[in-house]
């Protein structure tokens, strides 16, 4: 089947200028990108896109989708007593679990998402929450929060790390390769503060085994940090290194309080990083290392984190955010360009997730996961400054249409998968008696 997305307008790489574009679509694959008139055949599905902006669907690496239900009750606290209350109270229902992802599966789609890196939080409803975002239509790469190792005063691990390979390889035998290729799995010790030795040694030979990558959070906390100083005797980023965990398919969240050798061997390692702003300076992690990293060549993608610490799953919100955050941090106002944010939130997400799957950019031979633009409007407007006032003025309430493998997720704002209002009110009912997780 064949389906052609006609009347565009794009960004051309390498210099993004802005110009004319009509996308041919076989099956789940671009087959031919053009600028100027592609014949339409009776046999196709058409598309017009009246002069919008059509982009690569948005790359959201890091999330923890189901916290969308502990938006806006866990507030005004710091990493070190968010985790401790979160830890205290948050902890879902089955049906709480479905009804949370599917809630932030929606945000995500409105607002130009179109792949999600999911660490679910392992418990006994991760599989709800899985199930949420395959029944969404959304591709993800999906992993479990598990830890074996009690950090401060949080509760104590219940697994230890032998279990916790178990279950992700386990996670992997399940959900692997399904819904055609949409998910994927990987090796997710949640953070070096919460495992042992043994488990990041152990995730990296589960990882090896599987031929998928690792993701981990990494210096988020300067607390957090500072106590691998205590257990190991060195740094957060030295030891994932001794411990074997760094390469190309490692991917470290967060990476606020980095040493200039932390640096270097993230660089060394060619490990991509996945940074979180909007997380980080809500709950006052502290100033992204995006320039520094950005410098040494590594490779950085961007996420949204969960929304009980970030209240967003918004990646236009998110990306404006990684970019004047690199600019003031620095005093340099030429840091992190327009362009480059754009493709940390496009073909960088790919090289972070290492997908065989080809997404993150508009040519033949990748998947058609694509994101349409509302164009022109207020505050988009003139092509020639359009990059510009795509990443510092757009949000995600600019995004019409969303496809993924060359299907509509939505189209000019309606959801096609779902009845967004019978779903929302469902989903209020629900949020409405989810006392339990009030602190
Ligand atoms: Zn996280």
């Amino acid at each position: 089947m064949k389906t052609l997305l006609k009347n565009g307008i794009s960004f051309y790489p390498p210099s993004y200028e802005v110009k004319p574009i009509n996308i041919l679509i076989e099956d789940t694959e671009i087959i031919q990108v053009s600028e100027n008139k592609i014949e339409a055949a009776p046999d196709m599905i058409v598309y017009d896109l009246n002069g919008n902006l059509i982009v690569p669907g948005f790359m959201d690496c890091h999330t923890h989708l189901a916290q969308s239900f502990g938006r806006g009750i866990y507030d005004n606290l710091h990493l070190t007593q968010w985790l401790l209350t979160m830890g205290r109270h948050f902890d879902l229902t089955r049906e709480q679990t479905y009804a949370a992802t599917q809630l932030a599966c929606i945000e995500a789609i409105k607002s130009g998402t179109t792949f999600v890196g999911e660490m679910a939080t392992a418990g006994a409803y991760d599989i709800e929450c899985i199930q949420a975002i395959a029944d969404s239509g959304l591709r993800a790469d999906v992993c479990l929060a598990v830890g074996d190792f009690q950090e401060g005063d949080n509760a104590p691990p219940d697994m230890n790390a032998d279990q916790i390979l178990d279950l992700l390889r386990d996670l992997h035998k399940e959900w692997h390769g399904k819904n055609n290729g949409r998910i994927t799995t990987r090796v997710s010790p949640v953070g070096l503060p919460a495992c042992t030795e043994e488990l990041m040694r152990g995730s990296r030979a589960l990882a090896n085994e599987l031929g998928v990558g690792i993701h981990t959070h990494c210096c988020e906390g300067e607390t957090e940090t500072a106590n691998s100083y205590d257990r190991f005797n060195c740094s957060e980023v030295e030891a994932l290194e001794r411990f074997g965990v760094l390469g190309p398919d490692c991917q470290l969240v967060h990476n606020i309080w980095l040493t200039e050798h932390d640096m270097d061997l993230m660089a060394e390692y060619k490990c991509s990083a996945i940074t979180c702003p909007s997380t980080n300076t809500k709950i006052t992690d502290g100033m992204p290392t995006v320039p520094g990293l950005y410098k040494r060549g590594v490779n950085i993608a961007i996420g949204c984190d969960g929304e009980s610490s970030s209240g967003t799953y918004d990646m236009l919100q998110e990306v404006r955010l990684v970019a004047l955050l690199a600019k003031v941090s620095t005093g340099d106002a030429a840091m992190v360009k327009a362009e480059e944010a754009y493709e940390m939130m496009t073909k960088n997400g790919r090289q972070a997730v290492g997908f065989d799957t080809k997404v993150g950019e508009i040519k033949p031979g990748f998947k058609a996961d694509l994101t349409v633009i509302n164009y022109p409007a207020p505050h988009l407007i003139d092509e020639r400054r359009l990059m510009s006032n795509f990443i510092y003025s757009a949000t995600g309430g600019d995004v019409l249409s969303v496809f993924v493998d060359g299907k509509p997720l939505m189209l000019e704002r309606k959801l096609t998968q779902i009845d967004e209002e019978e779903v929302l009110d469902k989903i209020t009912e629900i949020m409405r008696k989810a006392d339990n997780l009030l602190p």
